[in-house]
């Protein structure tokens, strides 16, 4: 059985076929998304290797791999109770990034493209440079200039043009949009819906490593929420699928610095506040209007999840037991884990329970800090 898939557009409605080079609705310049249909309920997986394993569940392509690996998962006791943390850094780039970025980039080369653009806080310039690189694809990426040191170096070194732009995330967004306007294509991993067909596999691979048992809550970062999407729509397939009865509960861990989702979200609304950036350690979930957010907050309710928010002092505090644990992140990677104390401390989980928890990038990238 081969899977289907299909964009639609999530503010007015438009069904558009499967293309990677869409980045937007045609009809309104909105956000698309998209559904799939005519999965195995076998979950057939192809034995091609880390994620790839997963093709069946995914739109036709020619893989570009770098050998991902399945990421590793690791038990650490966190004070008192055992927690899994899902080691995404684990990836070729060091960060989960990788997931979507493989499979956007394979599409795109499918589809014949030669050069691409992307704006980034860092990790995702440097996965996309890896797989273009490996594609033979040239790569523009716009950064802000407060960025990592190591990031930008690590996409340069892949072959990447880095555009560094003073200002903020949104500011490095604006300057690709002016290549897109001229024609470039834009390999954004916020925009394009096939950059979350990629971040699905992390619950395929999840259902794996767990033989169909889910843990009964996950907390991972969000800023623009695409690794929080892209688990969430793996979890429907699942359901759609038969494989699961239940989803685990989604909690989304954003920076106080930097929180319009877990605001609105403490506030009971639909879509995120306006806020203004503070800055933060966690740069990578630094994004003051996530695209997304309202899918996010949307994807919270109805796992039963939430959305919270922590503090620079905790996000650390975080990072260093995790390093005495042997495992070294970087300070975005640590905003799940720094939630646990508060999501217990108001119920939202118990400490029977169990937790999972997405490490998303590499320390070694921070390390400067
Ligand atoms: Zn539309």
């Amino acid at each position: 059985v081969k899977s289907s898939y299909r964009l639609f557009c999530d503010r007015c409605d438009s069904e558009i076929p499967l293309d990677p080079i869409v980045w937007r609705c045609p009809a309104c310049n909105g956000p698309l998304d998209f559904a799939s249909a005519g999965l195995d309920p076998l979950l057939d997986r192809s034995g091609a290797g880390g994620f790839w394993d997963y093709g069946p569940w995914l739109p036709e392509m020619n893989p570009l791999r770098l050998g991902e690996p399945v990421t590793p998962t690791v038990e650490l006791d966190w004070k008192g109770t055992k927690i899994v943390c899902k080691v995404e850094s684990a990836l070729p780039t060091g960060s989960f990034k990788d997931r979507g970025n493989a499979i956007l980039t394979s599409m795109l080369r499918d589809r014949g493209v030669r050069g691409v653009v992307e704006d980034s806080s860092g990790n995702s310039a440097a996965s996309l440079a890896a797989y273009c690189a490996r594609a033979g694809i040239s790569c523009d990426v716009f950064v802000p200039a407060a960025t990592s040191p190591a990031k930008m170096r690590q996409a340069e070194a892949l072959g990447a043009s880095v555009h560094r732009v003073e200002g903020t995330r949104q500011d490095a967004a604006r300057a690709a949009r002016q290549l897109v306007d001229e024609g470039a294509t834009y390999a954004s991993h916020v925009w394009s819906p096939l950059f979350l067909v990629g971040t699905q596999t992390f619950t395929f691979e999840l259902f794996d490593q767990f033989q169909g048992r889910l843990p009964d809550a996950i907390v991972m970062p969000v800023g623009a929420g695409t690794l929080f999407l892209g688990a969430y729509h793996g979890l429907v397939a699942l359901k759609n699928a038969g494989l699961i009865k239940r989803m685990p509960r989604l909690y989304g861990v954003q920076p106080s610095g930097c929180s319009p989702i877990a605001d609105a979200f403490a506030r009971q609304l639909s879509s995120p506040v306006e806020f203004h950036q503070r800055a933060t350690v966690a740069e990578g979930a630094a994004i003051a209007r996530p695209l997304r957010g309202a899918s996010v907050l949307r994807a919270c309710v109805e796992t039963g999840g939430a959305m919270v928010s922590v503090d620079d002092e905790s996000i650390l505090e975080a990072q260093h037991q995790l390093a005495l644990n042997g495992i070294l992140v970087e300070p975005t990677a640590a905003l799940g884990l720094a939630a646990v104390d508060c999501l217990r401390s108001s119920q939202r989980l118990t400490r029977d329970e169990l937790v999972l928890a997405a490490l998303t990038g590499h320390g070694l990238k921070t390390l400067h800090a």
